[in-house]
């Protein structure tokens, strides 16, 4: 096809076929995809390409209507055994969950409504119950994620005076939240207590004056600092800073309500324990260790809390229906001693290896190849550093692993695997038992 050739608009549009895609997808999107199919089209032709044909169009056409009527957040296979993968959207929420998200979403319900008494009630009050019950804690607040919980605490309490913070915690976890940063959008001002590798309690107790406002520690989340190194434990900082009458603000980055040491793993600092030893607030996300919705928890003292409330950021970051909806159930697994065996991330942290040695080697019978090998499992989402857990994986060998993972991921639903050695890897761990058909037929398809 030559550029004069190139047919206008109005003559594509009054093709059969375009006459099914204005049905399918309506005129204005149809109008678009062919605007901009002969745009691209006209760029080949004058970059050089001179076997364009009218079937290139309206394939052109067709693949362009179909990619932006679908939806670009789709479910994956999570195959990589990284088990709070933060691209692929941290954890799976429990079957109770879903249901509760459902329900609120499709229907209306009582977000800020007081049922007993027939009027308007508080959005802050689905959780609270629970988490008091859970914690011991005196209050509490859910915002939209553990970032904003950090940015609301420090604003609310600590704007236009100082936060101490020790150097071995200035962290960046990714994604852009980085503790020095969020300290300077909060308005106070950071003082770097100590140095990147020791931090000693006399260096806190010089460093406190009148307009320090609190002392901020903060979960190393997804780095670990060994050799000559030391920070002083919480209930330290706390007796530091109680001779300055200020609040420890502790931010727990995954904020484990169970014992992460019962399944295997290094002890994660858990919630209880960092309110027992005296911090005045902490916060933590919803979607990590605690397997709910994405959130920001924040508990603590009531007074404290209330400042947050009050704050007009809170009403920025207030969290929706269908997040506290997701977490409402969440948390009644907990309060019913159920955690381990109804919430999907920590059905994953403590499923036996025997058991996943077998579905591995289901899996390998059924493909009629690759091996069965010893690996290792991770829990991710800036929890537990460097921990992982013994696995068992189905490892496939290719000359183009990365071909192969590329083709797998376009299935439907995609597959998202893990390259090791030359191998392509399938950890049962993050699969799900309702994802193995699908996956099994991505897996013989590529095969
Ligand atoms: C993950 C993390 C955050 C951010 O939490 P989001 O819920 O992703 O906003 C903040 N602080 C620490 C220490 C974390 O590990």
């Amino acid at each position: 096809m030559r550029l004069r050739d190139l047919p206008s608009v109005d003559g594509v549009l009054q093709s059969p076929a375009a006459q099914r895609w204005i049905e399918e997808y309506g005129r204005p999107l149809a109008l678009q995809a062919v605007r901009q199919q002969l745009e691209t089209t006209r760029l080949a032709i004058q970059t050089g390409a001179d076997d364009m044909q009218q079937a290139d169009i309206h394939e052109g056409v067709k693949a362009l209507l179909l990619a932006w009527s679908s939806p670009s957040l789709r479910r994956v296979i999570n195959a990589t055994g990284v088990i709070l993968h933060t691209n692929l959207g941290r954890a799976p929420i429990s079957g109770a969950a879903q249901k509760a998200v459902q329900e609120v979403a499709a229907e209306y319900g009582t977000l800020e409504y007081d049922l007993g008494e027939g009027r308007r009630g508080k959005r802050e009050a689905h959780c609270d119950q629970s988490l008091r019950l859970l914690t011991g804690a005196e209050a509490s607040l859910v915002v939209n994620n553990n970032a904003a919980a950090v940015l609301l605490a420090l604003t609310a309490l600590a704007k236009d005076r100082q936060v101490l913070i020790s150097r071995t915690q200035l962290i960046e976890i990714g994604g852009g939240f980085r503790i020095p940063d969020v300290l300077k959008q909060s308005g106070a001002r950071l003082v770097e207590v100590g140095t990147t590798n020791r931090t000693h309690r006399r260096d806190f107790e010089s460093a406190l004056d009148q307009d320090t406002a609190l002392i901020l520690r903060a979960h190393h989340s997804n780095f670990k600092i060994i050799g000559f190194t030391t920070e002083p434990s919480l209930e330290e900082l706390v007796d530091i800073a109680a001779r300055g009458n200020i609040p420890v603000v502790d931010d727990l980055g995954s904020g484990a309500l169970l014992d992460t040491a019962e399944f295997g793993l290094g002890h994660e600092f858990t919630v209880q324990e960092s309110l027992a030893a005296g911090a005045a607030l902490v916060c933590f996300s919803g979607d990590k260790l605690l397997g709910g919705p994405q959130a920001g928890i924040i508990l603590g003292r009531r007074a404290l809390l209330d400042k947050l409330r009050a704050h007009p950021l809170a009403r920025a970051l207030r969290p929706d229906k269908m997040c506290l909806a997701a977490l409402g159930a969440t948390l009644i697994h907990y309060l019913r001693d159920q955690a381990a065996e109804q919430i999907p991330v920590w059905q994953m942290i403590g499923a036996p290896e025997n058991g996943i040695r077998a579905r591995a080697a289901r899996w390998k019978h059924s493909l009629g190849s690759g091996e069965v090998i010893a690996s290792r499992s991770t829990v991710g989402g800036g929890s537990l550093p460097e921990e992982t857990l013994p696995t068992w994986a189905v490892a496939l060998r290719s000359d183009h692993p990365d071909r192969m993972a590329a083709e797998l991921r376009r299935a439907d639903p995609p597959v998202i695997t893990r390259i090791a050695d030359d191998r392509l890897l399938l950890d049962p761990r993050t699969v799900l038992p309702d994802q193995e058909a699908d996956l099994l037929r991505a897996m013989a398809e590529v095969i």
